[in-house]
């Protein structure tokens, strides 16, 4: 029986990625297992920034965005020999497994420290929603309810200057912040990886609404890198009855308490981590499908692709 984990956070930090850590922390002593909490992702494993969790020190967490074990990104861990360096770390304090909550990135990290022989589980710590082996990462939920709070206010001033407000939202090459945010808050136009960006047929379309449908305002959402908002709302004055202005949202989508989805997510995965280490399981990643917990083998999970949203962007545009 398994006597020792680590925890670590890694990547970009996410509302709930606390949540996670305590229930970890807490379903391992439950278990009977010490708990160590690794600072830093896989640079404070490798650097031995590790110190042993009581019970109490997840104390209070749960309501706090960010990563109360902070976070950090590690390019050399792409290397065997600091993946080794990582092992030796690990095995110094007793600790036979870790849990390690990020992204891809932080779930391919975690592969290559079970294939040396520490059993590691990845869970999805993301607000970007790009993990295909889940239908919803930790994260996602709360960044979601705080980019439609700046759009609904937003609204409320673009509506008063016939304003078409372009929106950028993050995404990291997924559009499902854009589409998701887009729909809750009835935006016009959502511009996204999986839509493409056709700047005559957005400006046509636009031109539309302010003519034919006498629209008073318009919301456009794009995902990040899909072209300069900036650009786009200067384009849009320029060809279109509306006044553009371009809002970037930027890092305030990380920041915040996590909401109750995301509390309750990251409370049943981390939960579940331990578990599948306790039996005796590692390089998996754990997920959730319609209301179930489910988990794979990581190698599966990264060649998985992503369900197409087709239909919700259909929605999306029937409802304009
Ligand atoms: P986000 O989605 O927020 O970007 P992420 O986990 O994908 O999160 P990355 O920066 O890609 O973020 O990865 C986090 C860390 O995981 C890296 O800094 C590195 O330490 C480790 N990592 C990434 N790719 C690999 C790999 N191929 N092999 C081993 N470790 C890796």
């Amino acid at each position: 029986m398994i006597k020792k984990i680590g925890v670590l956070t890694s990547g970009g930090d996410a509302p709930g990625m606390n949540a996670a850590i305590r229930a970890v922390v807490r379903s391992g002593i439950a278990r009977g297992i010490e708990v160590y909490g690794i600072y830093d992702g896989y640079k404070g494993l490798v650097e031995g920034h590790i110190v042993k969790m009581e019970r109490s020190s997840v104390s209070d967490i749960m309501i706090r965005g960010g990563t109360i074990l902070g976070t950090a990104r590690l390019p050399e861990f792409k290397d065997p020999k600091v993946v080794l360096e990582g092992k030796k770390m690990l095995e110094s304090f007793g600790i036979e497994a870790v849990v390690c909550i990020g992204g891809d990135g932080t779930y391919r990290g975690a592969l290559a420290l079970t294939n040396v022989g520490i059993n590691c589980i990845g869970l999805p710590g993301t607000i970007d929603n790009d993990i295909s082996s889940t239908d919803q990462t930790i994260g996602f939920d709360t960044a979601l309810n705080t980019v439609i709070e700046a759009i609904d206010k937003l609204r409320d001033t673009s509506a008063s200057h016939h304003r078409c407000s372009v929106i950028e939202v993050m995404g990291n090459h997924c559009g499902d912040i854009a589409l998701y945010s887009g729909i809750s808050s009835g935006a016009e136009i959502i511009i996204s990886p999986e839509k493409g960006y056709d700047e005559a047929e957005i400006l046509e379309r636009l031109n539309e609404l302010d003519v034919k449908r006498n629209k008073r305002h318009a919301i456009v959402v794009i995902s990040e890198k899909m072209t300069d908002a900036e650009l786009l709302a200067k384009k849009i004055s320029e060809n279109t009855g509306f006044s553009g202005r371009a809002t970037v949202l930027g890092h305030i989508q990380r920041g915040g308490s996590p909401s109750a989805y995301d509390r309750v997510l990251a409370t049943r995965m981390g939960d579940k981590a331990v578990e599948i280490l306790v039996n005796g399981e590692g390089g998996k990643c754990v997920g959730i499908r319609g209301n179930e917990i489910v988990y794979y083998d990581i190698e599966e999970a990264l060649n998985m692709t992503k369900k197409s949203r087709k239909s919700l962007y259909e929605l999306q545009e029937r409802l304009i």
